[in-house]
C-alpha cells in the first residue's frame, strides 16, 4: 500500500506549496540530489526533474539529501491543521471530532486519515480514541476506580467506554487494571520523527516513523505484548526523550534506560550481542555470527539484525558488511551513516 495522493495532485499541491500535503509526500530533485516537502520555498524545478516519494525514507534511501530550507525531517514542521487537532485532542481527549466536523473545517478527511497513517501509524480517529482510553486507563491504574474514571472521560456509560475499548483493542476492558499497556510518543531528532513505544517495565519500540509498514508494525508489536498501545508517555519516555538529545548532541554515549525486547532465543542472542558492541565501534554480519557462536548463521544473523525493534539504543546501525560498505538498514542507509559518523567522531562536547 503506497498511500500517495495521485501524481497530478501531488504536482497542484506542490505548485500551490498546500501545507495540507505537509508529510504526506516528499519529491527529489533529480538535478540537485536534493529532497523536498510539498511547501519547499526554494524556486521550483522543472516537472520533468522531479521525482515523488511516500516517505522521506523512501527519498533517503534513493539517495537523496534533506533540503536545508524546508527541512524534510523535522516533526515540528507539521501542518497548522494537524497542530490544531493534536491540541484540541490534548486540551480535551473526550472530544469527538467526525469525517462531517472536518469537512464543514475545510478539511479534507482522507487528507486527514493519510497524514495520521503516515506519521502516527493510525488514523486519527484511531489516535483520538486511543488518547481518550490512555487518560482512562491511568486512571484506573492509579486510583482503581473504573467508574470515576469513565465518568471524567466524557463516556456516557460504561458500555459507551467498552465499545470503544474493544474497538481499539481488540477486547474488552475486564482486566484492564492489573495488565500493562504500550504507550506510544513521538519524538524528533536530527534524523527525523521516532516513535517510541514502553510497557512499565522498559522501552520495548524506537522506530524512525517513515519506515515502510508502520501500522504494521504497530500491530506486531500490540500482538506480541498482548497489550493495548496507547499515545501517551511514562516515566521510561521521559528518560528516553532526554537520553536520546544527549545522545545526538554528543553529551552522552549509553543509555541507561530500560530495554524490554523479546523474541526467539535466537533473535534475543543477537540483540544481546549488538548490546555488547561499544559506541564507536563497528562489527561485521560475520563477526556477530561468530559472537552468537553460529559462525555459518551470517544470514538469519542479519535477518534477527534486521527485526531489532529498539533502532539506536540496540546498536544494529554498527554492524556493517566485511568489506567496510554499510549493508542495510530498516531506516534508510543515509540515518546509519549519520549515526556512524555521530558515534565515529573523537571525543565528546561539553554536558
Ligand atoms: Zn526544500
Amino acid at each position: 500500500m503506497n498511500n500517495v495522493p495521485p501524481g497530478a495532485e501531488m504536482e497542484q499541491a506542490h505548485f500551490r506549496r498546500d501545507a495540507a500535503y505537509d508529510g504526506l509526500f516528499f519529491l527529489g530533485v533529480r538535478t540537485t540530489g536534493i529532497f523536498c516537502r510539498p511547501t519547499c520555498p526554494a524556486r521550483k524545478p522543472l516537472p520533468q526533474n522531479i521525482e515523488y516519494f511516500p516517505t522521506a525514507r523512501a527519498a533517503l534511501v534513493a539517495g537523496y539529501r534533506p533540503c536545508k530550507r524546508c527541512r524534510p525531517l523535522e516533526l515540528e514542521n507539521q501542518p497548522a491543521w494537524a497542530d490544531e487537532l493534536l491540541t484540541e485532542v490534548e486540551v480535551d481527549p473526550s472530544l469527538r471530532i467526525t469525517d462531517g466536523d472536518l469537512r464543514r473545517r475545510g478539511i479534507d478527511p482522507s487528507t486527514v486519515r493519510r497524514y495520521f497513517l503516515r506519521r502516527y501509524g493510525m488514523t486519527f480517529q484511531a489516535f483520538t480514541r486511543a488518547r481518550r482510553l490512555s487518560k482512562v486507563l491511568n486512571q484506573i491504574r492509579e486510583k482503581g476506580e473504573l467508574d470515576q474514571a469513565v465518568f471524567d472521560s466524557g463516556y456516557s456509560s460504561h458500555s459507551g467506554f467498552r465499545d470503544a475499548f474493544a474497538r481499539t483493542f481488540g477486547e474488552t476492558p475486564g482486566h484492564v487494571r492489573n495488565r500493562s499497556c504500550v504507550m506510544l510518543s513521538w519524538l524528533s531528532s536530527p534524523l527525523g520523527p521516532l516513535v517510541a513505544g514502553a510497557t512499565a517495565e522498559g522501552i520495548c519500540l524506537l522506530e524512525f516513523t517513515d519506515r515502510r509498514m508502520l501500522e504494521a508494525e504497530l500491530a506486531a508489536v500490540r500482538k506480541l505484548f498482548e497489550a493495548p498501545m496507547v499515545p501517551g508517555s511514562n516515566a521510561h519516555l521521559e528518560k528516553l526523550a532526554i537520553e536520546l538529545e544527549r545522545y545526538f548532541a554528543r553529551a552522552s554515549r549509553a543509555f541507561s534506560v530500560p530495554l524490554v525486547y523479546p523474541g526467539t532465543p535466537f533473535q534475543q542472542e543477537v540483540w544481546g550481542q549488538l548490546l555488547t558492541i561499544p559506541y564507536g565501534e563497528r562489527r561485521s554480519y560475520e563477526q556477530l555470527a561468530v559472537a552468537v557462536g553460529r559462525p555459518k548463521a551470517v544470514r538469519a544473523v542479519g535477518r534477527a539484525n534486521g527485526l531489532n525493534r529498539i533502532a539506536i539504543l540496540i546498536p544494529c546501525h554498527r554492524v556493517v558488511n566485511k568489506n567496510g560498505q554499510l549493508g542495510g538498514y530498516g531506516g534508510g542507509l543515509r540515518r546509519k551513516q549519520y549515526l556512524l559518523d555521530l558515534e565515529c567522531a573523537a571525543g565528546l562536547e561539553p554536558a
